[in-house]
């Protein structure tokens, strides 16, 4: 079969949002190319149009390696999906270091390395959209969120003023906030006291939202006519306060 649709790139394919979007998108027949670092899992997955790199997106030039071995196969990026993300919770005092820059690398940086990687491009080419993942904690602080809270506002800002100075080229920029979904991001907390109090919200929802319910937010978002940018989708299971 021809593949007449354009390429995809997400970031985080490997796991939760980024894997159900990856799948979605990949069904219906558009290429894409999937990062993150546990590339294993990326070459599992059963999809046929698909480049796989191991990718840290903290390091701008793994994404532009991933996105340049792509772009010969299927043609230029026309949608990225800057999805990868971690959700150390902590309260502030107590949260290492090591934890609040990580917070802020993979949050921050790593959606400036991928928004970095694919602008010029897209604003040459008169086309093309950058989705970012954000999130509920964008809109409000909570407990033990502090840097998570901090780096999805900034995620909000930068998406935001990148759309002003470059909506003129044609490109859009599309901000998803989803409240609770049920996916591994977890798994980066490992205070226990902290972990058993999320979860009581997270399981008086039954999970919350699944994670093909984003990807279907995404995949609507994108398929809409180029000329319409919806800037900002916040999501919540209905019986999320
Ligand atoms: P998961 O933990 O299930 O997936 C996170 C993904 O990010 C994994 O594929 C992981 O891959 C990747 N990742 C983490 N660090 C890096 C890195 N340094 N370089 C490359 N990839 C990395 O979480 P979700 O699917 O829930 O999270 C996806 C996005 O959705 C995040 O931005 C998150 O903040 C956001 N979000 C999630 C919500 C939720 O309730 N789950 C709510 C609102 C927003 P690997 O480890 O293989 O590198």
């Amino acid at each position: 079969m021809k593949l007449t649709k354009p390429l995809i790139a997400i970031t985080g394919a490997s796991s939760g949002i980024g894997k159900a979007t990856a799948e979605l998108f990949a069904a219906k027949g558009y290429p894409v190319l999937l990062m993150a670092r546990r590339v294993e899992i990326l070459d599992s997955l059963n999809i046929e149009h698909k480049i796989t790199a191991k990718v840290d997106v903290t390091d701008i030039k793994q994404i532009r390696q991933a996105i340049l071995k792509a772009e010969k196969i299927y043609g230029p990026v026309d949608l990225l999906v800057n999805n990868a993300g971690i959700m150390p919770m902590e309260k502030y005092v107590d949260q290492s270091l090591k934890d609040k820059y990580a917070t802020l690398d993979v949050n921050i940086k790593g959606v400036v390395n991928g928004m970095d990687c694919v602008l010029k491009t897209m604003n040459a080419r008169q086309h093309g959209t950058i989705i970012n993942l954000s999130s509920t904690a964008s809109r409000w602080t909570s407990i033990d969120h502090a840097l998570y809270n901090g780096s999805k506002f900034a995620v909000n800002a930068i998406t935001e003023q990148a759309r002003r100075e470059n909506s003129e080229n044609n490109v859009r920029f599309i901000l998803i906030e989803p409240g609770i979904v049920d996916t591994n991001l977890l798994d980066t907390t490992v205070n226990k006291e902290v972990l058993d109090a999320y979860l009581v919200n997270k399981n008086n929802l039954k999970g919350g939202l699944k994670s093909q319910d984003v990807a279907n937010v995404i995949l609507y978002a994108y398929e809409l006519p180029q000329h319409i940018n919806v800037k900002e989708l916040l999501i919540t299971h209905t019986q999320q306060k």
